[in-house]
């Protein structure tokens, strides 16, 4: 295995490890966007981004899945528009002080107690 990827912003080496939480996801987008970004975009403003960075990875979901097929030029990658839905919904969880560890977390509690056997008893999901 090589040497990990370090990822600078500002100088300082911010990601160096394979592993990256939540929280550092956060704080490594809220660094950026104070050094780079000048300040983030309003709640609107990233809330249409994300959707329409969502509507970047449908994109290219139909044309890789989907019976679509690429035009020349366009994107095809699913994993970078994924990061670019990531980013925005991180920039929103910063600026509306939202904790996405503990969200994530009190949702896959919330979840797993809703539908510990819901999908388990879905005939549809069997056969
Ligand atoms: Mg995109």
């Amino acid at each position: 295995m090589g040497a990990m990827p370090t990822t600078f912003i500002a100088g300082e080496a911010l990601i160096t490890s394979a592993i990256m939480t939540l929280k550092e996801a956060q704080s490594t987008v809220d660094q950026w966007i104070k050094t780079y970004g000048v300040r983030y975009f309003s709640e609107l403003t990233n809330m249409a981004c994300l959707t329409e960075e969502v509507g970047e990875l449908a994109r290219v979901m139909a044309r890789r899945y989907g019976d679509q097929s690429f035009k020349p030029g366009e994107s095809t990658d699913p994993a970078d528009e994924m990061a670019d839905v990531l980013w925005v919904l991180l920039c929103l969880a910063n600026q509306t002080g939202v904790d996405l560890t503990e969200a994530f977390r009190k949702n896959l509690e919330k979840k797993t107690r809703r539908d510990a056997t819901r999908h388990l008893n879905n005939p549809k999901l069997n056969s």
